[in-house]
């Protein structure tokens, strides 16, 4: 019999167990081991069938059991510590609290270097990776965002964090006998799930309404997941008043057409303001200063925040997008031209065109904003670029790579001036590093990782990374066996699959979504080459190599297949496995067993990658093409750097180069190394780089850094922004915005008139000279202070084009005429030119508008 309808009922605890609900629903306990031991001891064996969820084992467990644990004292003291320690992680003062009283104190000395911090931000994302037990997320973007959140919380940041929630999260992969991909989309039912809904005193659910066309309505409930001292407020649509249409937007994360996806990026952005006003109304919680668009799938955020202004502060569209502006920041995290989000323009106007859903904004300005070279396309991370005074990328690289990409929006710039930076991603420690490694190594709740490993012992560090080793294999044998038994095999003909993967074999990783660049099947270059390294009979390699293919890419599966019809065959099928559904229950095990982490993406369109980092949290070794965050953190002895054929534009013989390369590394440097034991057994020289790894990156690639980067460098500056375009009723924005006025006016008549430099004596002069720039310039209206004149020296090239570029102000002499002594910066053929820039106080960068007059 088939259920009509599935809902889930919530054991109710007795009495003196109540800590243990609070414990489960505030998911701190997904990185606090404490607390998941507490759960494990409920009942051992439950808590292992339900994958170590608290909540599933509250429901599970037997009445009996709880009550009997209701009169067990030790467990009662126990939970009752947890909770206490729970609440003192979220109240007590932590790392930003801290700075907050530094700055206080410093101010009151007279000392204004710190920025003050902003009293809360509010964090928009379209997937969240929490934790497997609210599968809200497709891989690294939600899996970053998560961590991001867990950091916040560590480092006591007040985000409020807001997404969707998906009926059926991404989607659960298996395979057909012939290895190709089958997707799944078990419905969840979010009473199930840690989570709490928003409702009205009279227990009714709060509703956020979104305008669509037609006259409809979008309603959207909001549920709200703790993250330690986070909230996360998800949208679900699945509201009975809703049309039928309508309920389905928050079915599946990145699925359905392009009007779906508008739709839900719609509900995100704009609803999602409106979640987070009725979250604050609500509780009190301190009214965000700061907006951080985390991709450009949420920016219509900054939509809604303009009409906020616009009806309810009397500002005009200009006024209104300066205010926003300042308190917003956006992060792009694909240096891929084709992953960006792009919709007919057609689809845009179809949803903002009538202006119902945003009262007041006018199209066209919505239109603007979103404008790409393609007039039939509204590109979303051009808009997030207009609607934030400040960007980045994900890595050093990716920021390079995103300057290149985004030119365009400042056109006139050198590229190394475009105002995109980069904060490198990191990875939350306590989630993703073994507890036994954390143990060892004496990690710290705020700062990751210690540096109290020196003296453990080679034979302590090589019997945990065995023991993490021989878990992982545990695991693969498992999953592989259900895998097969899933394909349609019977249990009598699957005993090969007990001895699959060998504990004291070197395991090499590869686990990540397959879009084309990451190369899932650059291993299979040379099928016989890799069958020699994993049959060698002195040093042999084992292989387990899991991801998801989006479901509308086909050549993604066809990879999926290769890969997996390979590690079908008998000859191999104990040393190579495809594992299918990758997700943060099975990431872990990989990340905690594996000894090489591969990866091996088509420089330079990895943005970061972050799974090389949570194995390096382990001592696991990285074996990678040098793109993304490996681009800056490999010294040369914390793994190795699979050459790129950099300028083979061939792909074929680029990968060809490529996978060669890889096999040369793995086969003669990776495996001897570890294969290479000394007088006590252990592999020395490999232990040595397992250390070094673990001091060089453990600190680096925290997500704890990240965030505080954020924060010093982002949220505390936009904070500042955003105050001094709020403050005296709007009176910066009001000027910004009037400013920006005159400059449309006078811009086309700006020019510099002439200019000339001056060398004193010597007819070759020497480095470090003094040079005399002078100019002449048309301001067309504006005031010297208005605008800044500079000269810039730099090479010149064949096509007189400047690069390594020195720029210095021109002091004003009156009259138009500006004049500057600088030292020639470069020996060579140099040349130079003079500029005109806007400058006001409000702007972050000089090359914030995108606006400069060149000489000549
Ligand atoms: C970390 C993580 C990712 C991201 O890995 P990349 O290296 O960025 O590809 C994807 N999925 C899961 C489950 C992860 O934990």
């Amino acid at each position: 019999m088939r259920a009509l309808r599935r809902f889930t009922v919530r054991a109710s605890l007795p009495e003196p167990l109540s800590s243990l609900g609070t414990l489960a629903t505030n998911l701190r306990w997904t990185w606090h081991p404490p607390t998941q031991d507490l759960f494990a001891s409920v009942d051992p064996r439950v808590w292992s069938e339900v994958g170590g969820d608290p909540l599933r084992l509250l429901s599970v467990v037997s009445p009996d059991r709880l009550e009997h644990l209701a009169r067990d004292e030790q467990f009662l003291s126990h939970a009752q510590a947890l909770a206490d320690d729970l609440d003192r992680y979220t109240q007590g003062p932590r790392w930003f609290q801290r700075r907050q009283e530094e700055v206080q104190v410093r101010r009151e000395h007279g000392n204004y270097e710190l920025t003050p911090l902003p009293n809360a931000i509010a964090y928009f994302s379209m997937e969240f990776g929490v934790t497997e037990a609210l599968p809200n997320y497709s891989g690294g973007l939600g899996v970053l965002a998560g961590d991001h959140l867990k950091a916040a919380s560590d480092l006591g940041v007040p985000l409020i964090a807001v997404g969707l929630l998906y009926r059926s999260g991404y989607f659960r992969q298996s395979l057909s006998l012939d290895g190709w991909q089958i997707e799944h989309y078990p419905v969840l039912d979010p009473r199930a799930l840690p989570l709490e809904l928003l409702t009205e005193p009279s227990g009714a659910p709060i509703l956020v309404h979104v305008a669509m066309p037609g006259d409809r309505v979008l309603r959207a409930k909001i549920w709200k997941a703790q993250v330690g001292r986070i909230p996360l407020l998800l949208l679900d649509s699945d509201v009975e008043e809703n049309d039928e249409d309508l309920r389905g937007v928050t079915d599946r994360l990145y699925g359905g057409d392009q009007d779906h996806r508008i739709r839900q990026e719609i509900l995100a952005g704009i609803g999602g303001v409106r979640a987070v006003r009725t979250y604050c109304d609500l509780t009190g919680h301190a009214k965000p200063e700061v907006f951080h668009t985390n991709e450009g799938h949420a920016g219509f955020l900054g939509l809604e925040r303009i009409r906020e202004l616009t009806t309810t502060e009397g500002l005009d569209f200009d006024q209104a997008l300066a205010a926003v502006r300042a308190g917003t920041v956006f992060t792009t995290h694909t240096p891929v031209p084709a992953g960006i989000d792009r919709f007919p323009v057609d689809l845009v106007q179809h949803y903002f065109g009538s202006e119902t859903l945003l009262p007041g904004v006018s199209t066209q300005r919505v239109l603007a904003l979103g404008a790409e070279d393609n007039p039939g396309l509204f590109n979303m991370a051009h808009m997030g670029l207009r609607l934030a005074q400040r960007a980045n990328g994900v890595s050093k690289l990716h920021g390079e790579v995103s300057r290149d990409m985004f030119r365009g929006l400042w056109p006139g710039f050198d590229t190394t001036e475009v105002p995109i930076r980069s904060v490198t991603n990191g990875v939350h420690g306590p989630t993703w590093a073994a507890t036994e490694m954390s143990k060892l190594l004496g990690e710290t709740e705020e700062s990751g990782i210690g540096m109290r490993f020196e003296p453990v012992t080679d034979t302590r560090l090589w019997e945990l990374r065995t023991e993490l080793r021989g878990r992982l294999v545990d695991e693969v044998r498992r999953r592989v066996r259900a895998s097969w038994l899933q394909r349609g095999a019977s249990a009598l003909e699957l005993g090969w699959t007990d001895s699959v993967f060998d504990p004291d074999v070197l395991t090499v990783g590869f686990a990540r979504r397959v879009p084309t660049y990451k190369r899932l099947t650059l291993m299979l270059r040379d099928p016989e080459r890799l069958r020699a390294m994993l049959l060698h009979p002195e040093r042999p390699v084992q292989l387990v190599v899991a991801g998801k293919s989006h479901p509308a890419d086909d050549g993604g599966k066809a990879l999926i297949q290769q890969i997996v019809r390979y590690a079908d065959e008998a000859g191999v099928r104990h040393r190579i496995v495809f594992l299918p559904d990758y997700d943060m229950s099975m990431a872990r095990y990989l990340y905690w067993g594996c000894d090489v982490w591969l990866n091996n993406p088509m420089r330079p369109l990895e943005a970061c990658g972050t799974s090389g980092m949570k194995s390096a949290l382990n001592g696991g070794l990285n074996l990678s093409i040098r793109d993304g965050w490996w681009d800056e953190l490999y010294d040369g002895s914390n793994g190795w750097a699979i050459p790129t054929a950099d300028g083979v534009h061939d792909p074929t013989r680029r990968d060809d180069l490529e996978a060669t390369a890889l096999y040369e590394l793995l086969g003669n440097q990776v495996a001897p190394l570890f294969y290479d034991r000394g007088e006590d057994g252990t592999p020395t020289r490999w232990l040595a780089m397992v250390r070094h790894t673990l001091a060089s990156l453990g600190p680096a690639v925290q997500a704890s850094r990240m965030v505080r980067e954020y924060v010093e460098a982002l949220y505390a500056p936009a904070a500042a922004s955003a105050e001094s375009v709020v403050g005296e009723g709007f009176r910066g924005a009001k000027e910004l915005a009037d400013y920006r006025q005159r400059l449309r006016e006078a811009w086309p008549r700006v020019r510099v008139l002439d200019s000339e430099l001056h060398i004193d004596g010597h007819p070759t002069p020497v480095l470090g000279a003094p040079v005399t720039v002078r100019a002449r310039v048309e301001l067309a209206g504006l005031e010297p202070s208005e605008a800044d004149v500079q000269v810039v020296l730099g090479k010149v090239g064949d096509g007189d084009e400047l690069h390594d570029l020195v720029t210095a102000p021109m002091n004003y002499a009156g009259n138009g005429n500006y004049e500057v002594d600088v030292p020639l910066p470069h020996a060579g053929t140099l040349g130079y030119t003079v500029r005109i820039l806007p400058r006001h106080d409000l702007l972050a960068s000089p090359a914030e508008l995108g606006k400069v007059v060149l000489a000549g």
